[in-house]
């Protein structure tokens, strides 16, 4: 089946679960509150995100000098960094780093680029059992099945449905249900793995160019685990987290507590240069940085898209979609699911398997109110919506019904009359029997959606009626 239908099966599915969907946008609306008061927070939002917009900008301009200040710096500490033109070029290098280290165990901390890559696969098939330490991860690992958000991956699982995962997988005792109990569990399961790992691989929030430093942002210190208590740590990271100074931190940081969970800064926050230096105690003996490329030298040549780069992956635009609300995460088959993910996929993943996602989406435009780094994310909608119609991937019912439109509308009789149609047969079609079953030709439309009844008659028959009829007496008079 291809990635099309397969999308709007699954986004058919979600849509019909009436009792998900209230529970996801329960969660998602307590995101909102949050973040919200977050922003408030701040003397002047609006000025942050100014801000914010400038210094991507600013990175982004000049990446490859910033890129190279940045590669300077961790070499110059003894650190190794790579540049991975591809996914595979990524996974095979982090794949030579394991086998020379003879590493037979891995632990991992959040990190989307890793899922773009397919990495924990590769290293499974490669016989290096690999374990997810954060723990939405762990639990979607333990379900085998991809992250639902960006920031919050099990964010569509009820606490008794992680409790029966945990007594299965983990062994927990029956009723240990409480939040403390569960992450006591997660604990419990995980401290031997972080003891007994050769290798830790982490993502990174940004890159600091001038002080050559990858910064961590986290709330449950599984990164900082991953990061320093293995012999070997592996950074895989896209070549876009750059930031230039680390001043822009002071800035960077709390907008992205703030946009993607409400919080005034997150609890874990690591500034990680390269290898333990001869006069520190801690640290890992060996030290790379994957940059990923995977499309996104392309993006920053294109000036027209160079600004989806500025993403900082905060989780906000899917926040407050209404797409996202309805359908989740995982309907969307992609690494990035939401507004980014519907104006990147295509980018990193293809037109031919990805165009179809910029139509998920009713171009309210709150995804582009809610980015921290004002990218305009609608509008990239729409540019990848003309991309996929001149790529031919456009829909010819859709392209009709669009045709018939624009000849009704262009004539104010003629719209009338197909109005008063319209409600018409809506009407008859109440009365008929088997309204919604097989034979219904909207069932396509209401399977999941509730049709409205039509109203008795149009806003301009309402309007000449009530001009027509007497003023209505004042009581008072
Ligand atoms: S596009 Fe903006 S709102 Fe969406 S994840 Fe990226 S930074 Fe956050």
């Amino acid at each position: 089946m291809n990635a099309e239908r397969q999308f709007r099966r699954a986004g058919a599915r979600a849509a019909a679960d009436a009792a998900r969907q209230d529970f996801l946008r329960a969660g998602l609306a307590g995101y909102g509150h949050a973040a919200a008061g977050a922003r408030r927070r701040f003397a002047d939002w609006s000025a942050a995100r100014d801000r914010c917009q400038e210094v991507k900008a600013e990175a982004l301009a000049h990446l490859d000098a910033y890129l190279l200040r940045f590669e300077e710096r961790v070499v110059a500490r003894g650190g190794h960094v790579f540049w991975a033109e591809t996914a595979a070029a990524a996974r095979d290098y982090i794949l030579g780093v394991a086998r020379r280290h003879g590493a037979r165990r891995v632990i991992k901390s959040k990190s989307m680029v890793s899922e773009e890559v397919r990495l924990t696969p590769a290293l499974e098939a490669a016989g290096i059992a690999t374990v997810e330490t954060d723990l939405g991860e762990f639990i979607v690992q333990l379900r085998r099945e991809p992250p639902f958000h960006i920031v919050t991956p099990a964010m569509h699982l009820r606490r008794g449905e992680i409790a029966a995962l945990f007594q299965r997988e983990l062994g927990a005792p029956p009723g240990a249900d409480s939040a403390e109990e569960l992450a006591g569990a997660a604990r419990r399961a995980l401290r031997d793995q972080f003891l007994a790992a050769e290798m830790g691989i982490t993502g990174a929030n940004f890159l600091i160019a001038e002080e050559g430093l990858v910064a961590i942002t986290e709330n449950e210190g599984n990164a900082r685990l991953c990061s320093s208590l293995p012999r070997v740590h592996v950074v895989l990271t896209g070549l876009e987290k750059v930031l230039p100074r680390l001043a822009d931190l002071g800035l960077f940081w709390p907008v992205l507590a703030a946009a993607g969970t409400g919080q005034p800064i997150t609890c874990y926050n690591s500034l990680i240069g390269g290898p333990r230096q001869p006069e520190e105690r801690d640290g890992p003996e060996e030290f790379h940085v994957v940059l990923l490329d995977n499309g996104r030298s392309a993006l920053l040549a294109d000036r027209e898209r160079r600004d989806t780069l500025a993403c900082i992956r905060c989780g906000a635009c899917l926040n407050v979609c209404p797409v996202f609300h309805t359908i989740g995460g995982h309907a969307y088959g992609a690494t990035y699911s939401g507004p980014i993910g519907a104006v990147l996929m295509p980018q990193l993943g293809g037109l031919e398997r990805f165009g179809h996602l910029a139509f998920a989406s009713s171009l309210c435009g709150a995804c582009t109110e809610a980015c921290p780094v004002k990218i305009d994310l609608h509008r990239h909608l729409i540019r990848n919506r003309r991309d996929a119609v001149a790529a031919g991937r456009g829909r010819r019912r859709e392209g009709w019904a669009v045709r018939a439109w624009a000849w009704l509308a262009a004539d104010p009789r003629r719209y009338q009359r197909a109005g008063a149609v319209l409600r018409r047969l809506l009407r008859v079609r109440r009365v008929l029997p088997g309204e919604g079953g097989m034979l219904d030709p909207l069932r396509p439309w209401t399977r999941a959606r509730a049709l409205p009844a039509p109203p008795a008659e149009s806003f301009r028959e309402w309007w000449r009626r009530r001009t027509a009829a007497p003023p209505a007496r004042d009581s008072h008079d």
